[in-house]
């Protein structure tokens, strides 16, 4: 008789190396680790280094030493997306060979706010060649995806009614995120993705390129970002101040009261410590709901 038993929970975390980690980032590696750990499960770690012009020199190294003083050890070999290119051609092909690529060579300008072309690149003879053009994705126009999300609830995205033709690789070449994202999950057989509630609109682009590749849906949960009082995310972007590693202990005390979880006694002073009695008091359904929990409070 055979039997079919869940996949083992393999999660991860995956940064982009555009600055070093901030409390933001630590609350995002520890909300999936414990998730993983608590499930006995394995946690990767991804660099997500496949944009050059917005990589900082020396961040990728900064995040891996930093998360080791934080006690967070990935299982396995950290996985370099600047690595993966074959990988991300050979699921553009496949792409391509089931029709569901374009070339829009639209400029910033005629596209709409949220990026989207507007102009019908999808149904035009490409782009002669030589101009520099992106790929985009055909969204079908029945495409929907659902799925419930701990901390974000019961979602349900009707994707090919937003005209959301999505890139798959840009203009310059790159490849895009949504592709990569995809592409590793599936190759690093991650089961389950915790990750913050600003990438909650990746989610059914992500659903989506799965189902044209023919590759398995992990489960997808989505942890409210920090934010401050303006209700802005705590980003690189807005220079979010890097952890300082010699103080591990506190960042890590910060960042599970964000989490909410209970705060771990006097007395729990390494690292270590922390994040066992964290293990054992993981309790995912604490945390609060919703896209965003204000730093300070
Ligand atoms: N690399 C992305 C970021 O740093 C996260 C990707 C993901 O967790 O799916 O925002």
């Amino acid at each position: 008789m055979t039997s079919t038993r869940p996949a083992a929970y393999r999660g991860r975390f995956a940064p982009s190396p555009t600055g070093p980690l901030h409390l933001g980032s630590l609350v995002a590696a520890l909300a999936s680790w414990l998730d993983a750990r608590s499930a006995g499960g394995a946690w990767l770690l991804r660099i997500e280094d496949i944009d050059p012009p917005r990589e900082q020199p020396g961040a990728s190294a900064a995040i891996i030493h930093s998360l080791e003083q934080h006690g967070l050890h990935p299982d396995g070999d950290i996985l370099w997306q600047s690595r993966r290119g074959a990988a991300y051609n050979a699921a553009l092909d496949l792409l391509e060979a089931g029709g569901h690529l374009f070339s829009c060579a639209c400029s910033r300008r005629q596209l709409d706010a949220s990026g989207s072309c507007q102009r019908g690149c999808r149904d035009r003879q490409p782009p002669a060649a030589g101009k520099p053009s992106a790929l985009r994705v055909a969204v079908p126009a029945d495409f929907t995806s659902e799925w419930d999300d701990p901390w974000q609830g019961r979602q349900y995205w009707a994707l090919g009614q937003q005209l959301t033709d999505f890139i798959v690789r840009r203009k310059d070449g790159l490849y895009a995120y949504q592709l990569a994202v995809v592409v590793d999950d599936a190759h690093q057989r991650i089961t389950d993705v915790v990750r913050g509630a600003d990438l909650l609109d990746s989610t059914p682009r992500q659903h989506l390129l799965q189902t044209l590749l023919g590759y398995p849906q992990p489960r997808y949960a989505h942890i409210p970002v920090l934010a401050d009082s303006q209700g802005q995310k705590l980003s690189k972007q807005n220079l979010a101040p890097a952890l300082d590693d010699a103080a591990a202990p506190d960042n890590l005390r910060r960042a599970l009261h964000y989490l909410g979880q209970p705060a771990p006694p006097a007395g729990v002073n390494s690292a270590a410590e922390l994040l066992e009695f964290a293990l054992r008091h993981w309790s995912p359904h604490s945390l609060s709901r919703g896209p965003s929990v204000t730093v300070g409070h």
